[in-house]
C-alpha cells in the first residue's frame, strides 16, 4: 500500500487540494489528509514536490507503432499525396521500424504519460515490444483490402492475428478490431467484421472521413482518390457511399478516427449511436484535412479521444505535444473550457472507449497514476488544465498497477 499526497488531485473533472490518494494495485481511497492521518495511521505519507498534480494516467487510444521509423520520408499537405508517399515507402519504413525503434516510440509515450494506448496494428509487428510494454494496450487488429480475389485470404489473415493477440489477453493485451476505411475495406468482409466486434464484445475502431478527397469519391467516385484507384487498383468506382457504410455500425458503439469531413447529419447519426470520436489534430493538419467540428461533438455530448496518431504523420507521441495543438486550432472554444475537455478526453473519455479500468481516480479503479508538475503555484484552480497543457512536457512520476514505471531524472 502506497500513500501519495500532492498540492492538488484530479477527480471528478475537478482539482481538490490538501489531499492524498490511497493505492495498492487498485485504488483504495481518496481523502483529506486528516480523513487519511486517521484511517491509515500506520502508512508513512510520500509528500510530492510542490505544485504536483496527479492525474489518472494518460490514454492515447490512437497510434500505429509499425510506422514509427518515419521522419523525413513520407509526404505532408494532402491526404492522397501522403497516401501515394505511403505506397512508395511501405516496405523502408516498416523494416526500419524495428523492435528498438518501436520499443523508443512506447518509451515516450511512456514518459509523456500515457498509461495505456490503442495500437492500431496492420501486420501484428508490434505485437511483442507490446506484451512486453509496461503500459495496457488495446491491440487492434487492422483489416484492409477491397479486391474481391484476394478479400477472402486477407480476412483470414486478420483472424489469426485476432487469435495471436487474444493469446495474450491474461497478460497486457486486450484483442480489437480495426476496419481500415470506407474506400479500402470490401463490404462483405466489413460485415464479418462488425459482426465479430459484436459477437466478442471487443472494441471497434474504424478511419472515417479522413479527408476530403475521401469524401468525395465515397459521394461521386470523383477526385483525386478516382485517379489513385485507378492506377494502384484499377478500381473506378467506390464500393459504398458514407451513409451506407456508416449505417453498417448502427447499433455498435464504434471508434471512428479523424471524422474532420462531417457534416451535421453524420453528427446526429455518431450521436444517436452513441460512436466515438478519435480526435488527432496534429495528423489531421500534416496531411491536409481541416479541423474536426469540436464545438459541434462537444455540443451534441459525443465522446471523443485526443491522440497522436502513428510517426507516418507526426513528430512525436508526446499526448501533451497533441494537446498543446488542439488548444491552438480550435480557437472558437473558450480555451479554459477547451483544456478542460481535453484532460477529459484523454483520461475519462479514452477509458470508456477502450473499456479499461482507468482513467478516473476513484475506488476499485487501476492505480495508473500520472504525476506533472506545474513550475510556479497556480493562482486559480479553474486553471490548472490549461497551465498543465502549456506548461508541462513530460510527466515527473508514472505508476501502472500501482509500481512506479517511469521517473524524470
Ligand atoms: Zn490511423
Amino acid at each position: 500500500m502506497k500513500i501519495l499526497q500532492a498540492d492538488y488531485i484530479y477527480v471528478d473533472g475537478k482539482y481538490i487540494e490538501n489531499s492524498a490518494i490511497v493505492f495498492d494495485k487498485k485504488i483504495e481511497y481518496i481523502g483529506s489528509i486528516d480523513d487519511i492521518l486517521s484511517k491509515y495511521p500506520n502508512i508513512e505519507i510520500e509528500k510530492l514536490a510542490p505544485n504536483s498534480v496527479i492525474f489518472p494516467g494518460f490514454i492515447n487510444t490512437h497510434v500505429h507503432l509499425e510506422f514509427s521509423s518515419n521522419q523525413t520520408t513520407l509526404e505532408y499537405g494532402s491526404f492522397v499525396g501522403w497516401l501515394r508517399s505511403v505506397m512508395s515507402n511501405r516496405e523502408d519504413i516498416i523494416s526500419d521500424s524495428d523492435n528498438k525503434t518501436m520499443r523508443v516510440a512506447i518509451y515516450d509515450m511512456l514518459a509523456s504519460g500515457i498509461t495505456a494506448y490503442g495500437a492500431i496494428s496492420s501486420y501484428g509487428g508490434e505485437l511483442e515490444e507490446s506484451i512486453k510494454a509496461k503500459q495496457k494496450v488495446v491491440f487492434f487488429n487492422e483489416l484492409i483490402g477491397s479486391n474481391p480475389q484476394t478479400v477472402d485470404m486477407l480476412y483470414s489473415d486478420f483472424l489469426e492475428r485476432l487469435e495471436l493477440s487474444s493469446n495474450y489477453s491474461k497478460e497486457n493485451i486486450k484483442p480489437a478490431i480495426a476496419i481500415h476505411s470506407p474506400y479500402s475495406v470490401h463490404l462483405i468482409v466489413v460485415k464479418r467484421a462488425i459482426a465479430l466486434a459484436k459477437e466478442k464484445q471487443i472494441p471497434l475502431s474504424v478511419h472515417f472521413l479522413e479527408s476530403s478527397s475521401e469524401k468525395e469519391w465515397l459521394a461521386q467516385s470523383t477526385g483525386e482518390f478516382r485517379e489513385f484507384f485507378e492506377e494502384f487498383l484499377n478500381q473506378t468506382n467506390s464500393l459504398t457511399t458514407k451513409d451506407d457504410f456508416l449505417d453498417l455500425f448502427n447499433g455498435y458503439s464504434t471508434h471512428l478516427t479523424h471524422a474532420v469531413e462531417v457534416d451535421d447529419d453524420d453528427i446526429d447519426k455518431i450521436s444517436q449511436n452513441h460512436h466515438s470520436i478519435a480526435h488527432c489534430p496534429r495528423s489531421n493538419r500534416y496531411l491536409g484535412g481541416k479541423p474536426l467540428p469540436l464545438k459541434k461533438i462537444i455540443d451534441k455530448d459525443i465522446k471523443f479521444s485526443t491522440a497522436t496518431d502513428g510517426m507516418s504523420s507526426n513528430y512525436s507521441l508526446n499526448i501533451l505535444d497533441e494537446l498543446k495543438s488542439a488548444l491552438m486550432i480550435h480557437h472558437n472554444i473558450n480555451i479554459n473550457i477547451l483544456a478542460d475537455k481535453l484532460i477529459e478526453s484523454i483520461t475519462k473519455s479514452a477509458n470508456d472507449i477502450l473499456g479499461l479500468n482507468g482513467g478516473v481516480l476513484e475506488e476499485g479503479r487501476d492505480s495508473d497514476i500520472v504525476v506533472m508538475r506545474l513550475p510556479n503555484e497556480p493562482k486559480s484552480m479553474d486553471r490548472i488544465s490549461l497551465w498543465t497543457i502549456l506548461h508541462c512536457n513530460e510527466a515527473d512520476k508514472v505508476y501502472i498497477d500501482g509500481k512506479i514505471v517511469y521517473q524524470k531524472i
